[in-house]
């Protein structure tokens, strides 16, 4: 039988993707803390407790993991309310923490990748109004300075936000997220600020690094008309694509923030990227709906001939990916696709999922499009916010408890790709044999 393999750019970095507050545990000082503490916010209530005991050390055991199955990167955040517990006040011992995990990643060969928000804010900036306050840009631009200053020799790639335009969905419309609002004016607002916050850590991490790489994480929602021969679904597909993918990198490009009936101009946004990074996990197929003008008159479902995720969060649709990379390449820069994966807690959907993603962005990086890495989420099963403990993302399971790991099945695979530099027959056929003839059609 002819083998095949399709082969990566030299250099591409494979990594896993985290979060401060979803693997750290005992992160008591923010405002994801308050918010698990309020009963009916979270799934059955659950916590973040331990997590993944990261603060407690075991980030080693599964950075180790990482390294050993051939992942060369690793994106992580680091926890703003741990470093600067009170606005006059910064802790030596957290900043040292990061200093070992980041020494630590050295020597295991993993480049680290550093996000600087990731959805956790100190409970002083909560209690000061969040990211509806005009001044938290000001506050982030100093946590911001005080990372930078103590890590510029170990890191070249930050990441200031993650997907802020969906915190800006998540918290201010569509409530499940705090401060749990619905209500369009407070979502413009906080935009406006997280676009300045963006912006001001943008120009601080070149003041104090010139060589940095500097850039957010987008949460890019694949949309694809439902009916062919319909016009209304077109314009409500575009109207869906502005409002969710183009709104934040439309402020960066233009300094114009422009969402809803909302409108402003912020100048010093202009072109603070210096890569994209592109987080994708599914797309929906959008129809013209009169009864749902909350939802810009679009009705979202998803394509009745994708597989479905366990709890029917995620629908496997490559063609997403591929939009995503397309809408990336416009803007002529490196791409990092800085999130992907699938909840898929007896691992029997994520081999195909993870395949067929990485496929479109093997065909991106052979268009010569400049990708240069790729960052499953996430290594290990994590606190997954409002939905708590009820969906599994990692590549190893996790018994919360008992801070046992499992090996899944797609750690094997991703090894092997990692390893490999690329997706070969002979490791679809022996670890995922369910998806060879989709890679390797007769
Ligand atoms: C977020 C992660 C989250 C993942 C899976 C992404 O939108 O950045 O923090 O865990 O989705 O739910």
């Amino acid at each position: 039988m002819p083998e095949a393999t399709y082969f990566f750019p030299e250099g591409f970095l494979w990594g896993t993707a985290t979060a401060a507050h979803q693997v750290e545990g005992d992160n008591t000082n923010n405002n994801w803390y308050a918010w698990e503490n309020e009963s009916g916010h979270i799934y059955q209530n659950q916590k973040s407790g331990l997590a993944c005991d990261w603060w407690g050390g075991r980030w080693r055991e599964d950075l180790e993991n990482a390294a050993r199955d051939g992942q060369n990167a690793h994106r992580f955040s680091i926890e703003w309310s741990r470093v600067q517990p009170a606005p006059d006040k910064w802790d030596d011992g957290a900043l040292d923490f990061y200093r070992q995990m980041l020494k630590g990643m050295r020597e295991l060969g993993l480049t680290p990748v550093v996000t600087l928000h990731h959805f956790s804010d100190p409970l002083w900036i909560y209690e000061m109004g969040g990211w509806e306050n005009d001044r938290t840009p000001e506050f982030f631009e100093k946590f911001v300075r005080k990372i930078v200053a103590a890590f510029k020799d170990e890191v070249k790639l930050w990441v200031t936000l993650n997907e802020p335009n969906g915190l800006v969905v998540n918290a201010y419309i569509d409530g499940s997220f705090p401060p749990g609002k619905r209500d369009f004016k407070a979502a413009f607002i906080a935009l406006k600020n997280l676009v300045r916050g963006h912006a001001l850590a943008y120009h601080a991490i070149h003041d104090i690094q010139p060589n940095a790489m500097v850039g957010y994480a987008l949460y890019y929602r694949g949309f694809f008309p439902k009916r062919d021969w319909f016009p209304p679904d077109y314009w409500v597909t575009k109207t869906l694509k502005r409002n969710v993918n183009d709104v934040f990198a439309n402020a960066i490009r233009s300094g114009q923030v422009n969402f809803t009936f909302f409108k402003t101009f912020v100048k010093e946004a202009i072109g603070t990227q210096d890569y994209i990074g592109l987080q994708y996990y599914s797309s929906d197929l959008v129809s013209f709906n009169l009864l749902k003008p909350g939802e810009f008159f679009s009705k979202r479902e998803y394509p009745k001939d994708a597989a479905l995720s366990k709890m029917g969060f995620i629908a496997d649709v490559p063609e997403g990916m591929a939009q995503g990379l397309r809408w990336a390449h416009q803007f002529k820069l490196p791409i990092y696709i800085t999130e992907n994966g699938v909840e898929d807690p007896d691992g029997s959907m994520r081999p195909t999922y993870l395949l067929r993603h990485l496929r479109e962005v093997w065909r991106a990086a052979n268009f010569n499009w400049q990708v240069k890495g790729y960052f499953h989420w996430s290594q290990v099963d994590n606190f997954e916010w409002e939905r708590g403990w009820s969906q599994r993302f990692g590549l190893w399971g996790i018994d919360p408890e008992s801070q046992v790991r499992t090996r899944r099945r797609s750690a094997d695979l991703y090894a092997a790709i990692c390893k490999e530099n690329g997706i070969s027959s002979k490791t679809v056929r022996r670890l995922a044999p369910e998806a060879f003839d989709i890679l390797f059609p007769a």
